[in-house]
This record gives C-alpha cells, structure tokens and sequence, in this order.
C-alpha cells in the first residue's frame, strides 16, 4: 500500500503569498516605513556580534527584557515565539487538548481556525452581527452551551479594523473560566489594550508581535500572561524557536522608543488621510457602501463589487487584499495612498 496523507492534510494547499510585479503593496499590513540609515547601522552592530556558531538564547532574555521595557510589563511574563502565529500555534496545541471546544469569531484572523482544525479541535465559530463587533454576551452564551476550553479573537480585528472597548474585553475574561486569548497585533495603533493586565489574570493571553508596526522580516511575536502559563508556554515551545539574528534585531528596534513612536505617529498621520480620501470619494462613488473607521494600519471597506474592484486595481499595479465584499488596504506612504485614491476615482463609477 503506498503512503496515504491523512484526512487534515491531504486536500491542503501551501499558503500563497501574493507574487508578481506590483508597484503598490498594500495588502499585507505591514509597516510602510524602513528603518532609516542609523538603525540600519545599529541592527548591522548588532549582527555582527551574533555567535553564529552557537544555539540561540532559549528564552530570548535580551529580547524579551526589551518587550517588557518597552511596553511596561514583567519579563518573566513574556515568551517570545517566532512570530506571533507560532504561538497561536503552541498555544492550542498546547492548552487544549484533542476534541476541546475552541471558539472564533467571524470575520476574524483565518489562522485561528487552521491551527485549530490542524489540532483536531472542536472549533466553534461565532458569526458577528452587522456591526462587526465582538459580542462578549454571545461568546459568554456560545462558552456555556458548549463547555468550551479556550477563545480566541483579535482586537483590534483583522479584516475588521475595529478595536474592542478594554473594559468589554476584561469583562469576559471576569465572566469566564475558560483561556481567553486576546491578539492585540495591531494595539499599537490603538488604545485599548489590556497588555500590562494580562499577567494578573489567571486566564488570559495576550498575543503581540514585530510584525505591523516595526519589523514583518525578523517574524517576531510575544505571547504575555501570568508565570504559571509562561511557564507552560516555554515548555511546551520548541526550545530554539526564535533564531539569534532575530533576537539581536528586536531587541534594538524595541530600544528605540523614540524612533517607534514617530514611525507609528506617521501611520496614524496617512490613515487619517486615506480615512478621509476614501469618506470623500465615498460619498461621491454609489460603488463604496461603507469606508470603517479604522484602528489598525489598514482601512477597511466595503463595495458593491469587491472582487471586480480587486481585479481592476491588480490591473493598475496596485495590491490590496479581498474578502468578499470588502477589500481591505494597508495604509502606506503618502504616494502609495494617493496612488490607490486616484486609481479608485478613476475606475469606480
Ligand atoms: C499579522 C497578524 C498576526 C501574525 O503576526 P506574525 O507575528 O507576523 O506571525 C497575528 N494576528 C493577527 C490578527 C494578524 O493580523
């Protein structure tokens, strides 16, 4: 008998990044801005003392102390993983056992959900209501009914851009026993985050990572939660899970507050100019129904015909990213979105 892939796996496709020559990337949310000549040089120092013939640090110390400095929180309350969708991944292969409920929400981050099915979870997902808000009453109602273990969303929501109000997202973790996993990818372009509580719960990750505001390259991400679970998470982690080079780097990019916190002002400064080019050609264009507010680096959108938009746009060099009725667009440098803008006036009727 040949080798058979089993069920989970076999009608899998590998994950295909979008390729081709497209001028204007802004389909994959990430930071528009590249280090500037002095970090680049600080980030080559630092490379240039990695022990290249050594393991990796484990725990990532030097990292994970710069995590806490930055952000205010205990180091010892913090495991680095490589990226934050390795954690994702430990952490409900991990805390859960086969056959536990897990629930999602919808629309929400796609991994959730494979991690899940790939773990052989029983996944349970929550469709939002029109508002594309996280209801915490039905996710309380959803726990109950199932018995669920563990739930995880993202806040603020990707594709949804919306931010959770802090104080809906601790009044689950009060109202639960079950693990709540909170994903704040994009709390750095927000306010609503419960990063220096999480530590004082007995139930919760909060899930952050390099990836949005800083650095997509180095795949860096952090999972922050009381010691009795860090502990659990660095054991159950492969044990060189985040590389040197990777360490080095992030541990300079997060010392450098300064530096952060301008680039990240630089994106809140174009979304709200892309906000604002968007309401505007909105309500001029019957062909956009809704523009989001935003509290991420993205904008989304809804259209009459996303995927025809999509196509067009692909067309004119420009790529953003599509889910059904939405297209989703990644705030860039100031050419990148008056590029989009103008293509957009240009093809919408
Ligand atoms: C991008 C993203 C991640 C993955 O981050 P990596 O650290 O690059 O793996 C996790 N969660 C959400 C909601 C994201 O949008």
């Amino acid at each position: 008998m040949p080798y058979e892939l089993c069920d989970k796996i076999k009608n899998m496709t590998p994950y295909e990044p979008i390729c081709g020559d497209y001028p204007v990337r802004l389909d994959a949310n990430e930071s528009f801005i590249a280090p500037d000549e002095e970090l680049r040089q600080k980030i080559m120092d630092a490379v240039s003392g990695v022990s290249f013939n050594r393991y990796p640090d484990a725990l990532a110390n030097d990292l994970c102390k710069a995590f806490s400095l930055y952000y205010g929180v205990d180091s010892g309350c913090v495991t680095a993983g490589n990226g934050s969708d390795e954690l994702i991944s430990v952490i409900i292969g991990s805390m859960l056992q086969k056959g536990d409920t897990l629930i999602t929400l919808s629309p929400d981050f796609s991994m959730y959900r494979f991690y899940g099915e790939m773990a052989e979870m029983n996944m349970v997902t929550l469709q939002k209501d029109e508002d594309l808000q996280v209801n915490v009453e039905d996710i309380l109602i959803a726990a109950k009914e199932h018995n669920a273990k563990m739930v995880i969303f993202s806040t603020p929501c990707n594709p949804t851009s919306l931010v959770t109000d802090r104080n809906e997202v601790l009044r689950l973790i009060r109202s639960t026993d079950m693990l709540v996993v909170v994903d704040e990818a994009y709390m750095d372009f927000s306010n609503q985050s419960i990063l220096r509580e999480a530590a004082s719960f007995e139930n919760v990750i909060v899930l952050k990572t390099c990836s949005k505001a800083f650095s997509a390259a180095i795949r860096l991400g952090f999972a922050v939660s009381n010691k009795r679970i860090t502990n659990a998470l660095r054991a159950a982690k492969s044990p060189y899970n985040v590389n040197s080079v990777s360490q080095a780097i992030g541990a300079v990019i997060l010392n450098e507050a300064d530096y952060n916190h301008d680039c990240i002002s630089q994106v809140l400064q174009n979304r709200a100019e892309l906000y604002q080019a968007l309401t505007k050609l909105a309500s001029k264009k019957s062909q956009i129904i809704k523009v989001y507010q935003s509290d991420t680096n993205f904008i989304f959108a809804e259209f009459q015909d996303a995927t025809a938009v999509h196509t067009a746009l692909m067309n004119k060099g420009i790529m953003v990213r599509c889910f059904s009725r939405h297209l989703r667009i990644t705030v860039g440098s100031k050419d990148e979105n008056n590029a989009l803008v103008t293509a957009l006036a240009e093809l919408l009727k």
